[in-house]
């Protein structure tokens, strides 16, 4: 039996625990109150400039938004998996590969949301 005991990675001002194994996730602010996973993205990805938008064979909606992560901030980076889509909001995925972020939107309105901040 699965028991998930990720310890939340502190990420700026909220942290973010995600499972790769049972697709939990929890933002939590400095208090270890809730997050909004929306707010919690904004901050802490919300800087980083959309790069590229791919069709994506294996990315959960279809589309892969990449954005590159400026080297001081490339230590967020490690609270997600290598290579492995990872749920961090109802209706977004995301991954990275040691320089930038990738997120998966399952939603068409999350979709052109996220694209916009970028
Ligand atoms: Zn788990």
């Amino acid at each position: 039996m699965h028991i998930c005991d990720v310890a939340p990675a502190p990420l700026g001002q909220v942290s973010l625990s995600v499972c790769a194994d049972c697709a939990h996730y929890a933002w939590t602010d400095a208090a270890g109150s809730p997050v909004d996973p929306a707010e919690g993205i904004a901050s802490v990805f919300g800087p980083f400039p959309l790069i590229e938008r791919l069709t994506a064979i294996g990315a959960p909606g279809g589309l892969a938004l990449i954005y590159q992560v400026p080297a001081r901030y490339r230590s967020r980076l490690s609270v997600l998996p290598i290579g492995v889509w990872t749920q961090i909001h109802p209706a977004l995925f995301a991954s990275q590969d040691g320089m930038n972020l990738m997120l998966a939107p399952t939603d068409p309105a999350v979709s052109r949301s996220v694209a916009a901040t970028g």
